[in-house]
């Protein structure tokens, strides 16, 4: 593809580089040696320069329609012509109440109401609320207790912070973590899975841990459970056959709530519209964001259960159910980009389309076991990740060095950890996909 026109656009100084303190960012390695993106349409990026980069992460695991979708910018464009904000407390507008009910008709069966937010860690934040809310309106508010799962990631604000298990994001600020949080094991076992394709076959059993944490704060402190149902950011770990059904189970027995974080699995990367759908589980509550409105504008969500829902409605009929809001939830805006996103979603059939492409997706990544130095390598739907060897002296890593090859190469990576992940737009082709990790390949033989 050509590159579209790109006006004004220009690589910039060290020194304008300065100001921007950027996040989850080695700043002053990355101001050495930039690496600046100007424009995106389909599948690539463009560089300053005019490098074409083809994307191999789908942005941040959100542009899943491809980007440069005219629908959604020429729907935002008319949004905002037509009524930039409207405030979200004791007032409405439309095209929320339109969004929520679009979202609904792609939720599991039952859940059926959203809270609409502007980010994935105010998703985790508020799901977590929520949570602890209907326990206490259930007649149990001495269930206060949240479990999360080691390298779980649920954002960055403090509530998500301290269910998480990803030891930098935690250990500074570990002294004002929300009290009373436990953490199950993580499910990754490269001794018994490695290379495994899609679900790995070890693991189920540690879903039984929480039965242990049942045992240990006594059941009747314990109020929910929240896990992604892939990790993802964490170095994409897919759950072992039978542990998302166990932990279910678990859930019901106990009366614990489970929370599925879809941050990044929502709106069809698993090949199906949910992770719930994809792993047949049913969970109480899900968080949403990214994929929500194709990446274009700001925007999370929380589904959840009618039952969770109407506990909140039993009080007076003039007292606010839900203490908890943020002046953007459901920004008209973003719920324009997110009805333009559907309409996409809906006619192109972006889960099918990753389910059709997953097996060839599978073999493509798995042709690189052998590679120097790859120890690992995991996937379902259209997710990936390569687990490096580890080298202690090493720095930066060896992930890091491969994902700098391969920007050199053409190709976006994410790398998180020793651990290369990726995930592409829906709207990849197989040759696309061939191109990927040829570079991919290129890259790991160039970085020994
Ligand atoms: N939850 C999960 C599972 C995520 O992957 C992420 C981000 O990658 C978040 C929460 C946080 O989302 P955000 O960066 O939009 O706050």
């Amino acid at each position: 593809m050509t590159a579209p026109q790109a006006p004004g656009v220009r690589a910039l100084t060290r020194e304008e580089l300065e100001a921007h303190w950027m996040p989850f960012t080695a700043n002053r390695q990355y101001k050495a040696k930039p690496r600046l993106l100007s424009h995106a349409k389909g599948m690539h990026y463009w560089t300053p320069e005019g490098r074409q980069i083809l994307d191999g992460v789908a942005g941040l695991w959100c542009v899943n329609a491809g980007h440069g979708r005219k629908e959604v910018s020429e729907a935002v464009a008319r949004s905002l012509d037509q009524m930039d904000f409207a405030p979200p407390f004791q007032m409405g507008h439309p095209q929320a109440f339109e969004l929520a009910n679009a979202i609904v008709k792609i939720a599991p069966q039952g859940m059926d109401h959203v809270f609409f937010v502007n980010s994935g860690s105010e998703a985790v934040e508020t799901a977590l609320k929520i949570a602890l809310q209907f326990q206490r309106l259930k007649g149990e508010g001495t269930r206060t207790r949240l479990i999360g799962r080691e390298r779980g990631y649920h954002g960055v604000n403090f509530g998500g912070m301290t269910v998480g298990g990803m030891v930098p994001n935690r250990k500074v600020w570990s002294a004002v973590m929300t009290p009373g949080v436990d953490h199950l094991p993580h499910t990754l076992n490269i001794a018994k899975n490695a290379f495994s394709r899609g679900m790995p076959e070890h693991g189920a059993e540690l879903a039984n841990e929480l039965e242990r944490l049942v045992g240990l704060h006594d059941v009747s402190n314990i109020a929910a459970v929240i896990v992604e149902p892939i990790a993802g950011s964490t170095g994409v770990l897919p759950p072992p056959k039978g542990y998302l059904q166990r932990l279910r189970e678990l859930c019901t027995k106990h009366g614990i709530l489970l929370i599925f974080d879809e941050v990044i699995t929502g709106f069809g990367r698993l090949g199906a519209a949910t992770g719930a759908e994809r792993y047949g589980v049913t969970p109480d509550l899900i968080t949403l964001a990214k994929g929500i409105t194709n990446g274009a504008i700001p925007m999370g969500a929380v589904l959840v259960q009618r039952e969770l829902h109407d506990a909140f409605m039993q009080g007076a009929r003039a007292d606010i159910d839900l203490y908890h809001g943020y002046t953007y939830s459901g920004h008209p805006v973003a719920c324009a980009a997110a009805l333009a996103t559907f309409t996409i979603f809906e006619r192109e059939q972006l889960p099918a389309r990753a389910a059709s492409l997953a097996a060839h997706w599978e073999s493509a990544a798995h042709a690189l076991r052998g590679l120097p130095g790859v120890i690992d390598i995991r996937n379902d739907g259209l997710i990936a990740g390569f687990e490096f060897e580890a080298q202690p002296a090493r720095a930066p890593t060896r992930a890091y060095e491969v994902f700098r090859a391969c920007f050199e190469r053409g190709l976006l990576a994410r790398a998180t950890g020793n651990i290369l992940a990726f995930s592409p737009p829906l709207t990849i082709s197989t040759a696309e996909i061939d191109q990927l990790f040829a570079i991919l390949a290129e890259a790991i033989r160039a970085t020994p």
